[in-house]
């Protein structure tokens, strides 16, 4: 057992529950949702956000990790309103979220920069963890950092390594959003292995969007979760697609490695309206995995124990096992 960071203190590993991995609440271009839509500032945006958590918690899901860091618009008073709605588990993350250049603030400053000092994000992400975020004391439970087509561009490599330091230094797990078509998980587990972490810590963030079996193994085979983690993204694969991916994983003994999510939110700037959203993407909501992936998981043959494992022992192993290398160092 081990302790698990969210919005409503401290919790242990074993109070996990069922575990969703990859889920947003509220998703922005800060600068662009204070400049134009106020809408999000709205009393309705925080009880409309709580509505669909607790039908997510109802529907028997108990614990969410909330992965929007910096340049994702994390904004943990709305996410502090929300949480004593809900008796959802919310863990937020740390970390920062770039296909390119650093977030503008890290660019001047940094090792071998205009102001050469030591990587001033490893701080900022370690602070998160074990302090509070902003002038709260809520504490991030979950790093993150993304590398997607682009490949390991200057900018992601420097908050990949800063986020694999802060792994290192508190001993939260790690969530990192990769692009399966150039097979980046593995260009991850590299970098990451360069800087001391142990694999096991990892979810490779977006296996789901592959069914490149040999790929996903591989993957696997070095310790990490394969998240599983866009059902109802369906522009790029269906959901039967990543069905038959995930049940072949199983097939070949592959449950233990397998966690599964939307990576959807209640709220977001990407579209003028909710509703927009919800047009546009039908399936793409908190409910989705329950309704019509689960079901088709049984149909194909997927067992109720290998569910568990995926949504209840699999998430829980991710904290311990950070926890317990964390406490071997
Ligand atoms: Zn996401």
């Amino acid at each position: 057992m081990s302790e698990v960071q969210t919005l409503r203190g401290a919790i242990d590993s074993a109070a996990l529950g069922r575990v969703l991995i990859h889920e947003h609440i509220f998703l922005m271009d800060m600068e662009y949702t204070y400049n134009y839509r106020q809408d999000f500032f709205e009393d309705r945006t925080i009880t409309d956000a709580a509505a669909r958590l607790n039908a997510l918690k109802a529907s028997g899901i108990d614990t969410i990790i909330d992965l929007t860091v910096l340049g994702l618009g994390r904004h943990v008073p709305s996410l502090a309103k929300v949480a004593p709605l809900t008796d959802l588990n919310i863990i937020v993350s740390t970390g920062a979220y770039t296909f390119d250049a650093v977030p503008g603030p890290f660019q001047f400053h940094g090792p071998g920069l205009l102001l050469d000092r030591p990587e001033p994000m490893v701080d900022l992400f370690v602070r998160d963890i074990t302090e509070g975020i902003g002038s709260t004391t809520l504490k991030a439970g979950e790093l993150k950092c993304a590398i997607d087509m682009q490949g390991l561009r200057p900018g992601v490599e420097r908050i990949m390594r800063a986020v694999a330091r802060a792994n290192v230094l508190t001993g939260a797990p790690i969530t990192v959003h990769t692009a399966p078509q150039i097979e980046s998980g593995l260009i991850v587990q590299q970098v990451l292995s360069e800087e001391g972490v142990n694999l096991e810590d990892v979810i490779i963030g977006h296996c789901g969007d592959t069914d490149n079996i040999d790929y996903l193994m591989k993957l696997a085979d070095k310790g990490s979760l394969l998240g599983m983690d866009r059902f109802g993204v369906e522009f790029a694969i269906t959901m039967e697609q990543r069905v038959a991916t995930i049940v072949e994983m199983v097939k070949r003994g592959y449950v233990k490695h397998i966690a599964l999510s939307h990576d959807c939110c209640a709220w977001s700037d990407f579209f003028p309206d909710v509703a927009d959203y919800h047009r546009a993407m039908p399936r793409h909501n908190y409910l989705h995995i329950h309704d019509d992936v689960i079901p088709a998981l049984l149909e194909a043959g997927v067992s109720q124990r290998d569910l568990d494992t995926m949504f209840i022992d699999n998430p829980r192993r991710h904290f311990e096992a950070a926890a317990k290398h964390f406490a071997e160092r």
